[in-house]
């Protein structure tokens, strides 16, 4: 709550204001300068910095234990930065396989058209699928704490130490987790990447992303692999990492990559995130709550075929889910109803609590039907692989009454009942 926090110097507002201004005046030529040349750190223009948005930075690169983050206009936005800021035309990426629809379809469709390559790797505890992913031009490991739709949470300790022996950064999506939930730099990640119009907006209302440095990976440890940050970016300059040190990627990233590209944060929706914030901790006790009765009540219930919540102790990621976890994997989980497609589509359309929709993380509950949405560009074998079934729902569970929300299954469920 406090990070980031100022009171507004004109008039005392407790809450730090809008500042809803493109740009900032110098206080003279040589202040100018100065700005520049990166001696101060004031801000120029808003596309690369503001000081709305630097209040939730600040609160978002406290509680992941991160150096420095920077904000940007969604979470897709942050990925591209995190990985534009590692790779290049020519070079590649490994990720995990159970990773966000969007971030796979980032991967295939607009990275590929940058010349950055992306391989998968299905098994993370195999270590020859590893070695045989990695390649001397892979510049960046990419994972998720815990994957959507299926809550199959991922050991973030094992995967850093493959990235460890092979001199790569780690980049983890903790979206789903939050920093409330698990702190992937406690288990050896080097960046991490948010959507922060999820959980840490937290009410659904305003799309950002960010992007936080872990401030430990050692840039310079294999020669040339990572130039944009040891070398000088022009002759007679330091280098990012001579001049920022434990925030050089940061700085990077805001300076070289969102400033050029462009995918600045609207100041009215950093006011949403760093708001949204303050109540993190008490909103995630609430959908976890929920979400582990929820899940508990659906294997229960006749209609229902199977739950993928890690948290439940007959998921076979149960002693994961306990260890990193203390079995609170959040609140984006799927389960199967009878039925396949029709099954669901019954369902679904039984529900009025439930809003029908993507997106994930806002207060209010949600149901999604992958495979005919986020999954239907995917080619059938994909989507067979990565247990995208007909009758698979998705749910974000909200923080409403748990009663409420246990009724409206109910009814959803009745429907799948009279089909049979
Ligand atoms: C939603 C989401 C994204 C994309 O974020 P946007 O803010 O919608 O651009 C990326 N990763 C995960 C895990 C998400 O849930």
């Amino acid at each position: 709550m406090h990070a980031g926090d100022y009171a507004d110097q004109n008039r005392g507002a407790r809450v730090p204001p809008i500042t809803l201004s493109a740009g900032y005046v110098f206080d003279s030529f040589d202040d100018g300068v100065a700005r520049f040349a990166g001696e101060s750190q004031e801000p120029i223009y808003s596309r690369q910095g503001n000081p709305t948005n630097a209040v939730a930075e600040q609160r978002i690169a406290s509680l992941e234990g991160g150096t420095a983050a920077v904000v940007v206009s969604s979470g897709q936005a942050a990925i591209t930065a995190a990985l534009l800021a590692l790779a290049e035309s020519g070079e590649h990426i490994v990720s995990t396989a159970s990773i966000y629809g969007g971030t796979r379809i980032l991967f295939g469709r607009s990275f590929r058209r940058f010349g950055v390559s992306v391989d998968y790797v299905w098994n993370i505890d195999d270590d020859a699928e590893w070695e045989q992913a990695i390649r001397p031009e892979t510049k960046a490991i990419y994972t998720e704490t815990i994957p959507n739709p299926r809550n199959d949470v991922v050991d973030i300790a094992r995967i850093a130490e493959v990235a460890r022996r092979h001199g790569i950064p780690l980049v983890v999506d903790n979206t789903v987790a939050t920093p409330y939930l698990l702190r992937p730099f406690e288990h050896g990640a080097d960046i991490v990447v948010h959507s922060s119009t999820k959980f840490l907006s937290g009410h659904g209302a305003g799309v950002s992303g960010a992007i936080v440095d872990g401030g430990r990976f050692d840039w310079a440890a294999t020669s040339r692999r990572y130039p944009l940050l040891t070398d000088p970016p022009r002759p007679g300059a330091g280098s990012y990492l001579d001049r920022f040190g434990p925030t050089a990627y940061a700085q990077y990233v805001r300076e070289a990559v969102v400033n050029d590209i462009g995918p600045s944060l609207s100041p009215f929706n950093g006011f949403l995130l760093h708001q949204g914030i303050e109540t993190l901790s008490l909103r995630m006790d609430r959908h976890v709550e929920n979400s582990l009765a929820i899940a508990r009540w659906l294997t229960e219930q006749p209609e229902v075929v199977g739950v993928d919540y890690a948290g439940l102790p007959e998921n076979p990621l149960h002693e994961l889910a306990q260890r990193h976890y203390g079995g609170r994997t959040g609140s984006v989980f799927a389960f199967t109803v009878a039925g396949g497609i029709e099954g669901a589509r019954a369902f679904s359309d039984g529900l009025s609590v439930f809003s029908r929709m993507t997106g994930i993380g806002d207060t209010r509950s949600m149901v999604l039907h992958p495979l005919t949405t986020t999954h239907a560009s995917f080619p059938a074998e994909l989507n067979a692989r990565l247990g995208i079934t007909p009758g698979m729902l998705r749910l974000s569970v909200g923080i409403e009454s748990l009663d409420d929300l246990l009724a409206d299954l109910r009814r959803g469920l009745d429907r799948v009942a009279r089909l049979a």
